[in-house]
Formats: structure tokens, C-alpha cells, sequence
């Protein structure tokens, strides 16, 4: 029997307000995160992952952007929640792990302090007892000398410590989902290894799920169950991990996976790279939005533009060709 999902979006539509023109970021998108699982969120830069995060957890500038759609989280749809209420989900049962730690974190505060303050806020720790959980959550995010780091400044700790600081705080009011947002892609190759580990392993044993947002699916084969490809604000394939690597049925999920080098495949003695460019959101192509790069496009696709349909067993595909084999 299939759970309940944690989270629901259903029609999340996001715009925002340019010199240009309003420019639909967003457009339409349907996913559902369950319980535990890892949900990853996958397109290229400017394709909308980020900003249907952000949509989500209503962390965009009110006044630039409109955002339409449904987003269900304990029986409430927090795009009807007031901004103190949100403020109480973020960072509480609802957490975010970003790209960039150095920005995030606050160089004034001690990570102690930054960490203590979610602490204070949504567990109601006074001081010290904030504190004694903050050098416990550095301890468990395999931070040395917690008791020291604790009172440091971000600006001491090097790129890894940095985001293992910011798991910390992902994770220390056990919060039920975590949007990680390129949580590894600011780190050289080892430290991104030893940070997917940890993530992985404090993953382990726990309910917490993760929508895991990134261009990277090496990481995505590495941490995710489930897999929502993202192309110019739409959703253009779903699918659990193991099929989606094995057969994709989107032309830009292969373009994508044919574009991550694989180590002793003789097979494939080069790598290819979907031709042209994500399409400006101003003037977004009639039909299918991906025609104008597709190798498979036929006139239907210069048309009309295809909906999510489902695919076999737990897959959509928005193509028109999703039946045939690629
Ligand atoms: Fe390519 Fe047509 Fe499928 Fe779009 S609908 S991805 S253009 S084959």
C-alpha cells in the first residue's frame, strides 16, 4: 500500500515581475515527497529546481513574485499560511541545506550561536542547554573538537566544516523534510564524497525525508529513490532511480544521462551534450519547450506541448514519443 505523501505540490506555478515582462519560472508542477524517502530534483541550470524549492518554503521576495498552486504539509497548504507561521515550520519541521555556506551562515555569529538560535526558537532551549545541543549536533556532523568550534566564526572553518555546520542546523530540530539545495557542489571531489556519506548515514534510521536538488546525477544515483526531471519551469519526467537510469523515456533525461562520463564503458568513447540552450523564459518555443533541442522532434511537438502521463509502473513522461523505444 502506497503511503501518504509528506509533502504535496500540486499546480505550483511561480512568476516573477521584470523589467522585461513577467517571466513564468515555474509552471504547473506536480510532485509528492514520502515519508523517508529521497526525492531528487534534477535539471540543468535555470530550469526551475531552485526556485520551486524556494516557492515551496516561501522564501521569495512577495512583492516581485506571484505563486499559485497548492502545497500540502500536515494537512495545511503553506501558501495560506501567514509569515509567522511559516517562520515556525522553516528552519523547525521543515529545513534547508544550501549550496553556499559561507553566504548562509551569518560571518557576525558564532556557528554555536547560529545554530542555538533555531534551537531557542522552535525547541525552546534556554541558553545553555542551546549550546550543549549545538557542540552534540557538531559532534554528530563529525566535526573535530566540537567544544572548541562551537565558539568560532564561519570564516575559521574550512568549505566542508562550513557545510557540515550547516547540516548541523538542517538537522537539530528533527525536522520531517530537508530541501538540500547543491549541498555537495561548492566542495572538491573528496570532501563532496565524505559530506553524501554523511548525509546518507545520518539519513539512515530515520523518518526525515529529502528533496535533494541538484544537476548532478552522480549524486542523485548515489542518495535518491526517486527521481523528477525538471525542464524550463515543467516537470518532464518522474520516475524511481533505477529505471530512470536503465530506460529513461524523456530525449532530455537521455541528453542529461549521456552526458555523465562513465569510468570502463567502451561503449561510449565520448561523451554527448544536448545541443543549444535552455530556452528564455520570455520567449519560451510553442509545442513541446524541449523541440527546438530534441533529436527526436516531430511535427506534433512543434504543435503542441505534451502533458505528464503516466508511464508504466510509478513513472510520468511529458513526450509524445514516451512509447518508443529511444
Ligand atoms: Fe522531443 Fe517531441 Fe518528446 Fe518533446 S515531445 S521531448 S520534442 S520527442
Amino acid at each position: 500500500m502506497k503511503k501518504d505523501a509528506l509533502l504535496s505540490v500540486k499546480g505550483l506555478s511561480t512568476s516573477f515581475n521584470t523589467h522585461d515582462g513577467v517571466v513564468r519560472a515555474i509552471d504547473g508542477v506536480d510532485f509528492e515527497v514520502f515519508p523517508g524517502e529521497t526525492l531528487g530534483l534534477v535539471g540543468e541550470s535555470g530550469c526551475g529546481k531552485s526556485v520551486t524549492s524556494l516557492s515551496v518554503l516561501r522564501l521569495l521576495n512577495p512583492a516581485m513574485t506571484r505563486i499559485q498552486g497548492q502545497v500540502m504539509f500536515d494537512g495545511n497548504n503553506l501558501l495560506d499560511l501567514s509569515p509567522d507561521q511559516m517562520r515556525m515550520i522553516r528552519g523547525g519541521t521543515i529545513s534547508m541545506i544550501f549550496q553556499e555556506p559561507m553566504t548562509s551562515l551569518n560571518p557576525i555569529l558564532t556557528v554555536g550561536e547560529q545554530i542555538s538560535e533555531s534551537l531557542r526558537l522552535h525547541e525552546n532551549l534556554d541558553r545553555r542547554a542551546a549550546r550543549e545541543k549545538a557542540v552534540q549536533m557538531l559532534e554528530m556532523v563529525q566535526i573535530p573538537s566540537p567544544g572548541v568550534r562551537v565558539d568560532q566564526y564561519p570564516h575559521k572553518l574550512s568549505g566542508g566544516m562550513r557545510q557540515r555546520v550547516m547540516i548541523a542546523m538542517a538537522l537539530c530540530c528533527s525536522p520531517r523534510l530537508i530541501f538540500a539545495d547543491e549541498p555537495t557542489t561548492a566542495l572538491d571531489v573528496t570532501i563532496q564524497a565524505q559530506i553524501l556519506k554523511l548525509l546518507n548515514r545520518l539519513k539512515k534510521g530515520s523518518a526525515t525525508s529529502i528533496v535533494l536538488i541538484t544537476h548532478d546525477l552522480g549524486v542523485v544515483a548515489q542518495m535518491a529513490s526517486r527521481v523528477v526531471v525538471m525542464y524550463a519551469g515543467r516537470i518532464v519526467e518522474e520516475a524511481p532511480v533505477v529505471p530512470l537510469f536503465h530506460d529513461a523515456r524523456h530525449p532530455y533525461t537521455r541528453g542529461l544521462l549521456n552526458s555523465v562520463p562513465v569510468l570502463n564503458d567502451e561503449s561510449r568513447n565520448r561523451l554527448s551534450e544536448i545541443p543549444g540552450i535552455v530556452p528564455n523564459l520570455l520567449r519560451m518555443p510553442g509545442g513541446c519547450s524541449f523541440h527546438p533541442r530534441c533529436p527526436r522532434a516531430e511535427d506534433i511537438c512543434r504543435k503542441e506541448s505534451p502533458s505528464m502521463t503516466a508511464f508504466g509502473d510509478n513513472r510520468r513522461v511529458a513526450c509524445w514519443l514516451a512509447d518508443s523505444k529511444i
